[in-house]
């Protein structure tokens, strides 16, 4: 980042573009590209002052949280060169079969008293398919349903056929995490033991079953800011809902345990351009928030984040949720997210209230 007055030909650009936003216009690829290549601190935060706009105008001052429990950890066949629960290297993470019924049960109380609306059941694994593993996971989202207690979400990696995800859907999953990571052309150097085209196929599925979709990606894995502003459009082709913007945490043992940490102004200016170019869905900062923003974590809304994830993530830790929740209300946002639902495709009014996508939340209030 480099130091500076405001250069007034950029500063009329950006507001030209975050009026256009603000007034349910899109930004095109080029556009979006010259965002992300904003360099003076002083640009980033004019970006981040139109990012903040446009989140208040589609999401208001709520903010959507969620947590997620490792229901299946470690020993992974895949390569995915960020992660710790991969079988191929040598890490420090846990490793541990499939959880009961009553610790998944526990996660969605404790997460209902954190005020968390989103439960998401996550397992190291390449995929699902049909049998009697997807049987008992099935029951144990039903479980989750009938309990009440936090919304079923899920991230069991790649589906292949429609029918598993139909009966996850007919289980109760409402949201199911797969993100597409990166661009297309950065992502031979992130994991090649399965390919993007799985992934969007996956994605696919979970739409045609009515699922809502969790898909983002992780930045800081060498990618270039062409490759992050090609995955936010590719997730806006795709129509998630949620995108969740993970930052690397380099994890010993990994092929990426070297890679150099993202500033925390280049992070704030990403979130901001993924608000741009998807104003109306719920960009969610994920893993890699505390280590990689430190004191600059609150300035993730002022970029134009809509919702966290709070409590520890897959194998590392994050701060306390209490600690998150103060934060919330220091800044003044209310997470009582769960009147509003997933209001973020074409056809949202000016409160996101009338979705074209609208996932009804099982908590009620
Ligand atoms: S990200 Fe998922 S699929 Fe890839 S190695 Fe880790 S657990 Fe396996």
């Amino acid at each position: 980042m480099t130091e500076g007055k405001i250069d007034v030909i950029n500063h009329s650009r950006i507001a030209e573009l975050g009026k256009r936003v603000l007034q349910g216009g899109e930004i095109t690829r080029a556009e979006g590209e010259w965002l992300f290549a904003l360099e003076r601190t002083a640009d980033i935060f004019d970006l981040m002052s139109w990012a903040n706009r446009i989140r208040e105008r589609f999401k208001g001052n709520k903010v959507h949280l969620c947590s997620i429990i490792n229901i299946k950890a470690g020993g992974c066949s895949e390569n995915c060169r960020f992660c710790a629960q991969s079988a191929l290297y040598q890490t420090d993470s846990p490793r541990y079969s499939l959880i009961d019924e009553q610790s998944i049960l526990s996660a969605a109380e404790e997460a209902q008293t954190n005020g968390v609306v989103g439960l998401g059941l996550v397992a190291a694994w390449r995929g699902l398919d049909e049998g009697p593993v997807l049987d008992e996971l099935c029951e144990r989202f039903e479980a989750m349903k009938q309990n009440g207690k936090a919304r079923p979400d899920a991230s069991l990696g790649i589906i292949r056929n429609q029918r598993v995800a139909d009966r996850l859907k007919t289980a109760g999953v409402e949201c199911y995490n797969h993100n597409l990571e990166t661009s297309r052309g950065f992502y031979e150097k992130v994991c090649t033991t399965h390919s993007y085209d799985e992934r969007v196929q996956t994605i696919r599925h979970l739409k045609a079953a009515g699922i809502g979709i969790c898909s983002g990606g992780i930045l800081g894995m060498g990618e270039t800011r062409t490759d992050r502003c090609e995955l936010a459009f590719s997730l806006k082709e795709l129509g998630a809902n949620v995108v969740p913007i993970n930052i690397l945490n380099p994890i010993d043992g990994t092929p990426f345990q070297d890679r150099e940490p993202l500033p925390p102004m280049e992070v704030l200016k990403s979130i901001a351009c993924f608000r741009f170019i998807l104003p109306r869905q719920e960009i969610m900062v994920a893993g890699g928030r505390a280590v990689n923003l430190r004191d600059l974590q609150s300035m993730i809304f002022m970029a134009g984040a809509s919702a966290m994830m709070v409590g520890n993530y897959l194998t590392t830790i994050n701060q306390p949720v209490d600690k998150d929740l103060q934060m919330l209300k220091d800044l003044g946002l209310d997470p009582s997210w769960d009147k509003h639902g997933f209001s973020d495709q074409n056809g949202a009014d000016s409160e996101g209230q009338n979705a074209v996508t609208q996932l009804e939340p099982v908590l009620a209030k």
